[in-house]
């Protein structure tokens, strides 16, 4: 018998199910309990669904009963980030305006999960309106790293990785604009799936900037990201930009192997302001890849350097025009004591949005107005293309793209105060986000403190399938996985 439910991968987990060792409610129990009693620490949660987590839970005890489990989800406790809408469950996106806000109905990838009956154990914690890289701009709480809790957990989607991290959570779904799920798993130590831009629905995620927006998942590891990606992945006839593409079976595809995989490493993502120790441990991870058969060139995306300035136009323009619906109207905060609409609008944004939404809506606007939009977003547009023509080109070449997911290991709170310091963490996966392609993070090493590095891997558009099967190869030939974060000195 299985003692300690909220250690298992989903495969893990639902494997116990089908034995029974374990059934979903017993292990929605204990994952209940753990988050009352260690998330006052850790903070990954915002809203925590207990009575509507015991409820799918029962049903899917009664389908393991009748021995017709609905699929590899079915029964898997999960935490969604707060950016997703969630019928009847209030949705933050992290902030104050939309604090009173109870959406009417699910988001695409939240109603698939439950259609699959996945157990939803409460939302995460976020940056507010998925703008940061370290949860810190959440307008409700501070999360921890499970690492290490004097550090963050990165951001946007730091209450999902944590809580995957600290075992809050078998996985979790994030979104990434410009690295959101990435970054907070290289951070945490965790597995996590950006998709290709239109390979899983944005139908009920809150906009931040619509071109560049995508679900992701983070898990335990790789096997777990191809079950929960399979999941949520397929055209949505809710969403325009969703793409109508077979999705393929990633798990059945993981174990194929890297023998004869062409790999390129950007020679731009090694330059200065890497951390060394973050350098040895991705070059000791593509050494392994190459000694698994894989071949490794050097290649070169030269636009790399404008990456960011390319991606802190777009996003916070789009972010502008996406938040201009806040307006205390429709939904949402309202601040009392306006004089007029214009005033009470003006009022409610001053009170409802913290200080780095406001900073993005007026970098956005100014680079939208008149006079400046073509020297600014026009510009910016031009440069996007010349960052996709130079993956395009990486592509003719190699298979995948090796690089760090982020230059350093997760950093102190409150270390990253300056907002341009910030956005220089997002250095090594705008660019992917920009050309719209899939990419992962997976853990490659430790620091000599202890902190998990993260792996990223970049793939062409829609070849998530290919992505995760080097990235399984590399878990399986590796050990890091074994080592976890001690939340507490007994469980
Ligand atoms: N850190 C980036 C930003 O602040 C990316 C955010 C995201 O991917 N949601 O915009």
């Amino acid at each position: 018998m299985t003692t300690d439910l909220t250690r298992l991968t989903i495969h893990e987990l639902t494997g116990a199910y089908r034995r029974r060792e374990a059934t979903p409610t017993r292990a929605t129990e204990e994952y209940l309990a753990r988050i009352e009693r260690l998330d006052e620490q850790l903070g990954a949660y915002l809203t925590v669904t207990n009575d509507r987590a015991l409820g799918a839970a029962a049903a899917a005890d009664g389908r393991y009963r009748d021995g017709a489990p609905l699929g590899p989800l079915d029964g898997v406790p999960l935490a969604y980030k707060d950016v997703l809408c969630t019928q009847g469950v209030a949705t933050t996106c992290g902030s104050k305006i939309l604090e009173p806000f109870v959406p009417p109905y699910d988001a695409t990838v939240v109603a698939r999960l439950g259609v699959a009956g996945a157990v939803m154990l409460g939302k995460a914690n976020m940056d507010e309106f998925a703008m940061g890289s370290s949860t810190e701009h959440s307008a409700f709480k501070l999360t921890r790293n499970p690492w290490d809790l004097t550090r963050v957990p990165g951001g946007s989607s730091g209450g999902s990785a944590a809580a995957v991290a600290g075992d809050l959570a078998v996985a979790s779904l994030g979104t990434d604009t410009g690295g959101s799920v990435r970054q907070p798993a290289a951070f945490c130590g965790v597995v996590g799936v950006k998709p290709t831009y239109g390979r899983v629905s944005r139908y009920g995620l809150v906009a931040f900037a619509s071109s560049l927006d995508q679900v992701g998942c983070l898990t335990r590891d790789v096997r777990d990201a191809a079950l929960l990606l399979h999941a949520i992945a397929g055209v949505d006839p809710h969403d325009a930009t969703s793409v109508d593409e077979a999705v393929p079976d990633y798990a059945a595809l993981l174990a194929g192997g890297v023998k004869g995989l062409k790999l390129g490493v950007p020679r731009e993502y090694f330059g200065e302001g890497l951390d060394p120790e973050v350098e040895a441990a991705v070059r000791a991870a593509i050494a392994r890849l190459r000694d698994l058969g894989a071949t490794v060139q050097e290649i070169s995306l030269p636009t790399t350097d404008y990456g960011l300035a390319v991606y802190y136009i777009v996003a916070p323009v789009e972010a502008s025009s996406n938040l201009a619906r806040y307006d205390g109207v429709k939904y949402g905060l309202r601040a009392a004591g306006g004089k007029d609409l214009i005033d009470m609008e003006s009022r409610t944004r001053a009170a409802g949005f913290g200080a780095e939404v406001k900073r993005r809506i007026m970098l956005g606007t100014y680079a939208l107005s008149a006079g400046y939009y073509d020297a600014y977003y026009g510009r910016a547009q031009k440069v996007r293309t010349l960052v996709r023509r130079d993956f395009d080109a990486a592509f003719a070449h190699v298979d995948l793209l090796v690089a760090p997911t982020t230059p350093s290991v997760a950093f102190k709170h409150g270390d990253k105060a300056d907002p341009l310091a910030m956005y220089l963490n997002d250095v090594f996966t705008v660019p992917g986000s920009l050309a719209g392609l899939p990419a992962l993070s997976l853990r490659c090493g430790f620091n000599a403190a202890g902190l998990p590095i993260g792996l990223q891997l970049i793939g062409r558009p829609f070849d998530e399938a290919r992505l995760l099967r080097c990235a399984y190869a590399y878990e399986q030939a590796t050990d890091w996985r074994s080592r976890r974060p001690s939340l507490e000195t007994t469980r």
